[in-house]
């Protein structure tokens, strides 16, 4: 396994039910020390709860418990979860200076949609910069 962390910029997080269902992160030694071994070896043991959205992850967990009805010990401790840590925050969007984009005319990005900062001054400064830009456009100043 590759290395262990809550959160990952590459590759799937693995966790075993029973840290998940505990709030805690699943490490190597952890899954190792279980009887069932991960067949995706590259996956990166943590917690899928810094993931996934509280909501979402309860859905699994109450698909877990009644498909247990079904097939029993699939709700069991060492069942392994394999999930995605997917990140926006990085996306980036083609830009001139004036936050134009660089394809469409007169779309702009600010704020967290730029993909670079994430705060509220930068948010603030991008949406000054913008309405300057369409006050200049419009011939307003
Ligand atoms: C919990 C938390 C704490 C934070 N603490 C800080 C902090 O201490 N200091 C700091 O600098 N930054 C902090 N941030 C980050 C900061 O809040 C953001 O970087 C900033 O608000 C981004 O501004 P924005 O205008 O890009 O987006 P937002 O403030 O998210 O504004 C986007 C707006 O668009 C609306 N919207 C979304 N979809 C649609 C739609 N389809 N149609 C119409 N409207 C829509 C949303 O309702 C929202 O009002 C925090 C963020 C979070 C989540």
């Amino acid at each position: 396994m590759a290395r262990q962390c809550n959160a990952l910029g590459e590759g799937v997080i693995v966790q075993r039910l029973k840290d998940l269902k505990e709030n805690r992160r699943s490490t190597e030694k952890r899954i190792m020390e279980m009887n069932i071994q991960p067949t995706l070896k590259e996956a990166t043991p943590g917690n899928l709860g810094y993931a996934l959205p509280y909501t979402q992850l309860q859905a699994i967990l109450e698909m877990i418990s009644l498909l247990d009805g079904i097939t029993p010990g699939v709700d069991g401790p060492d069942t392994l979860l394999y999930g995605p840590e997917i990140k926006w925050y990085s996306s980036r969007t083609e830009l001139k200076n004036n936050l134009e984009t660089l394809k469409y005319n007169n779309l702009y990005c600010a704020g967290d949609g730029v993909g670079i900062t994430r705060g509220i001054v930068q948010a603030a400064q991008c949406g000054i910069i913008i309405a300057n830009n369409i006050m200049e456009k419009e011939g307003l100043c």
